[in-house]
């Protein structure tokens, strides 16, 4: 902690402002908590690198950046305190309870309940056009822009489970798809992979990685320039899309401390959200779950404000009736074993 840096207390505090955390302060807000909410950029969180989206409940066809702004007006209505541009490095819980979630500046922001939602990021190829076309051609989400792809050609990258389910996927609009990996072999399940070889609609590339998206500004990408790493040879697929398939990082490095994760590092939630940590909730992307989209993201953070206010009110009467460390933790591991509150 710096010399300057100031404590403030809160009853809950929300790191990330995308579609999870604002969410979240919706409701800790709506339960007259005192929230901060702590965004490292603007409120939105991937809406902002989101074109459209046809699939949020009540917007037919939304630009992202005015569903973010609906969500950060909605979300304010009720109280929540947002800092935006305040980047997280720590969230730890202390030996009395109390979370400390530290910022970048080494301010400290005390609260008995943390509710983590800072997303992930897709892995980028990192090749020229990539981002200059993401999100008029390139895309990192099939169940999210497949149908902005009927009767076209798209190419999908990556070798995984992902690749080669959302490959499968997106022939249910493309007329097309090339499967392109840079290996001889998939890593995926036989049974995903049984899917891909029976698709009439997918054609394989082996051996070959993408080199360059090519577009024009108006209308997005135009082809991918690919390479044969064995035959050295070189060509252009005629595809408008390409989903990038070839990772994804849950943004879980602030949580200080132990806490159970999945294989990927997705973190391991309880139904009512909570992590391993007691008073640690997460939602969103971050969370291991079956799919990841506003909804979800949605979805979990209503449960897991929710259950952070039951959590704190509890937390608040045991400080009142003196508890003992041991009686706190008794109670805190009750939750865990219950598997939510009632
Ligand atoms: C290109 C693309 C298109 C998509 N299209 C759709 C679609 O059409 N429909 C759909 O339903 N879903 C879509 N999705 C998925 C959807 O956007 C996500 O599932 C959703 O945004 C997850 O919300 P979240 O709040 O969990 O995480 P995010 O939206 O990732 O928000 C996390 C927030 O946390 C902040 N943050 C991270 N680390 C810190 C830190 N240390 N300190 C402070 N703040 C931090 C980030 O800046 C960010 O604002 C798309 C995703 C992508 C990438």
């Amino acid at each position: 902690m710096s010399p300057v840096a100031t404590i403030r207390d809160y009853d809950v505090v929300i790191v990330g402002a995308g579609p999870a955390g604002m969410t979240a302060a919706l409701y800790t807000g709506r339960a007259m908590l005192r929230t901060a909410v702590l965004e490292r950029g603007f409120p939105g969180g991937e809406l902002l690198n989101t074109e459209y989206l046809d699939d949020v409940i009540g917007f037919p066809k939304v630009l992202g950046h005015e569903l973010a702004e609906k969500f950060a007006a909605h979300a304010k209505q009720f109280g929540a305190e947002f800092f935006e541009t305040t980047s997280v490095t720590s969230v730890k819980k202390m030996p009395d309870g109390y979370f400390h979630t530290e910022t970048e500046t080494g301010d400290i922001f005390r609260s008995p309940a943390a509710i983590v939602t800072a997303g992930g990021t897709p892995i980028k190829l990192g090749i020229p056009g990539e981002l200059e076309y993401a999100g008029r051609g390139v895309s990192y989400c099939a169940i999210c822009d497949a149908a902005f792809f009927k009767q076209q050609v798209v190419a999908v990258v990556g070798g995984g489970d992902a690749a080669v389910e959302e490959g499968d996927f997106l022939t249910r609009y493309a007329n097309k798809v090339y499967l392109i990996h840079r290996r001889h072999e998939f890593r995926a399940s036989k049974i995903l992979q049984q899917h891909v070889f029976d698709n009439p609609k997918i054609e394989v590339i082996w051996d070959t990685v993408a080199e360059e998206v090519e577009g024009d500004p108006q209308s997005g990408m135009t082809g991918l320039r690919i390479h044969n790493l064995v035959t050295q040879e070189r060509r252009l697929l005629d595809a408008t899309g390409l989903f990038v398939f070839i990772g994804f990082r849950p943004n879980t490095g602030v949580i200080a401390g132990h806490f159970d994760h999945d294989i990927m590092g997705y973190v391991l939630t309880d139904n009512a959200m909570m992590t391993s940590m007691p008073g640690l909730f997460v939602a969103g992307d971050l969370r291991a779950q079956l799919t990841r989209q506003v909804t979800t993201a949605s979805g979990d953070a209503t449960t897991a404000a929710i259950a952070a206010d039951k959590y704190i009110t509890r937390f608040k009467e045991m400080q009142r009736e003196g508890s003992t460390t041991a009686e706190r933790e008794a109670l805190e591991s009750s939750h865990v074993s219950a598997g939510g509150y009632t």
